[in-house]
């Protein structure tokens, strides 16, 4: 651990380049809804005190240095896909200037010749990442002032904090005080074997392998280095901490999200990524009741519809197919695809925004289904599904979008795959979000693979399109979120509510038994809105109306 932080010392706050602000000081856990976004130091604020004359070296150095997906690979049209792209090692830093102004070209571009001119210049730079690991399996990792001084390299505007809920516990070493070194799912031996290598055996001894035990702190522990960080408010607005600590198999887990955000309100922006079935994970987690699909889903049900009322987004892992059904009977029946649409269809989920991470659930080893983005357009374009986002995170995933195998068991750049997936992108524009799934990178090439490898795919995209998925949708679904989390926390999760209905010994308005129902949820909080003549972004709402 400590060559890890070390080695990272000089991406630490000293390099952040920050604008002076003492408003954190004063407040330092004020709640950061869209009001934040308004601070004249923000990075899409202060564009109007920004001239046109930076140096045309510094535009140049800009431009070397913050490209998401600028790799050297051709794009499809030059048929060459590299499957580990090296990023050329980066110095030097950006203004804040300049930075500010390249962000509001991505952020706020909407005519149609100055995005065509940006997806030139500097479109493709900046992607926000809605699916981000600072976390792995032992809770070690990046720091929030590290991401920041590395979404700049990167090219990363806004990011999701997705602490990894799980403690890998190795099975078989012979000193059980010892801790060994092994921080991931799957054993180091095993992480670069291909799909077909994995065998019915292979797959049982890196199940056996290891025990993961759900870690409940973790969302106390993003709250305490967040304000640890010291963040000022234009950075702590590029960053949207979720809260992962939750047993989806427990009926307490509604209650134990309207706790978290008790405990540090202004802190969270969703709910994920959380994980139902996950190849090799759901059989290496410990204890019984782990949520599923079918015999065990109501709990998790009843939390998508809390999240739902509280005006959370869900980013939710649930792999599309299984190894072993794959194995058994080929890719043409995926075999959780009835249940993730019965669970995305139903009416606990239907009043919260969904995200189906990994472009509907495809995996390291679960391979994209036939007919995928088929089986994909028909969620999307089902009205009772306007809810369903999907993320296209992960570079494992990104792979099997742009890559196949040839007979010869040599991959090679699928064009057709990658028409395929930027035809459906460009159908539902407004339905997919760009992720990395980074896990506590500690390059910066590792934190844009995922965006290295989608280039031919992107590169398919219109800029309008390209840009809803790399910034706009992140805005919306995300960023869009944030307000109504906070007004929620302020009007309706006082002390008051959470003494006589999170913790009474006896039945409540918002219970029968001893779990919080998420429609009582919903009308005590319209209730709680009324009386406070706002609306659930916790706007003023016209006595007109009422
Ligand atoms: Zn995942
Ligand atoms: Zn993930």
């Amino acid at each position: 651990m400590t060559t890890v932080q070390s080695s990272r010392a000089s991406t630490s706050a000293s390099n952040l380049n920050a604008p002076s602000d003492n408003a954190q000081s004063s407040s330092p856990k004020a709640p950061t809804g869209t009001a934040k976004r308004r601070n004249p130091d923000s990075p899409t604020g202060n564009l109007a005190k920004r001239g046109k004359g930076e140096s045309s070296e510094a535009a140049s150095t800009l431009q070397a240095h913050t490209r998401f997906f600028e790799d050297g690979s051709s794009t499809t049209t030059g048929s060459r896909v590299p499957s580990r792209v090296p990023i050329a090692q980066r110095a030097g830093h950006i203004t804040a200037a300049l930075r500010g102004r390249q962000i509001d070209a991505v952020t706020h571009g909407t005519d149609k010749a100055a995005l065509e001119q940006g997806a030139k210049t500097t479109l493709g730079s900046w992607t926000s990442d809605s699916h981000f690991h600072p976390t792995q399996y032992t809770q070690q990792g990046i720091l929030p002032e590290e991401m920041l001084a590395m979404m700049d390299k990167v090219g990363v505007y806004r990011s999701v904090i997705m602490p990894i809920p799980t403690d890998v516990i190795p099975c078989g070493h012979p000193d059980n005080n010892h801790i060994p070194p092994e921080d991931y799912y799957v054993p180091k031996e095993d992480m670069s074997m291909a799909r077909h290598e994995l065998t019915a055996e292979r797959e049982d001894k890196i199940a056996k392998s290891a025990h993961l035990v759900v870690n409940q702190q973790v969302d106390a522990d993003t709250a305490d280095f967040m304000d640890m960080s010291g963040l000022t408010d234009a950075q702590r607005d590029r960053l949207d901490p979720m809260v992962t600590g939750l047993h989806l198999g427990s009926p307490l887990s509604s209650e134990a999200l309207l706790k978290k955000l008790h405990k540090d309100p202004g802190t969270f922006t969703g709910i994920g990524e959380v994980t139902i079935h996950k190849e090799l994970v759901e059989r290496q987690f410990d204890g019984a009741r782990q949520a599923n699909l079918t015999d065990n889903v109501q709990p998790f049900k009843d939390l998508i519809a809390t999240a739902g009322v509280v005006g959370m987004p869900v980013v939710l892992h649930c792999d599309v197919d299984s190894t072993d059904n794959q194995r058994k009977n080929g890719l043409g029946a995926p075999q959780h695809l009835d249940g993730i649409k019965k669970l995305l269809g139903s009416p606990e989920a239907k009043n919260t925004t969904m995200v189906w991470a990994h472009f509907g659930g495809i995996g390291r080893f679960v391979a994209k289904p036939d007919n995928h983005m088929e089986n994909l357009r028909q969620i999307l374009r089902d009205p009772e599904m306007k809810h369903v986002h999907v993320d296209i995170s992960w570079s494992r995933v990104a792979r099997q979008i742009v890559m196949k195998q040839n007979a010869h068991g040599v991959e090679e750049p699928d064009p057709a795959s990658i028409d395929a997936a930027a035809k459906l992108i460009t159908e539902f524009p407004d339905r997919f979000l760009m992720g990395s799934d980074a896990l506590d990178p500690k390059k910066e090439e590792t934190w844009a693979e995922t965006g290295n490898m989608y280039k031919p795919l992107l590169d398919k995209l219109s800029p309008e399109v390209r840009h809803q998925v790399t910034i706009g949708n992140y805005e919306r679904v995300i960023v869009g979120a944030r307000a109504k989390v906070r007004a929620f926390e302020k009007h309706v999760l006082t002390n008051e509510f959470m003494k006589r209905n999170v913790r009474p010994s006896g039945p409540t308005p918002l219970r029968d038994g001893p779990h919080i129902e998420p429609e009582k949820l919903r009308a005590a909080r319209d209730a709680a809105f009324a009386a406070a003549g706002v609306d659930e972004r916790g706007e003023p709402v016209s006595n007109a109306t009422h």
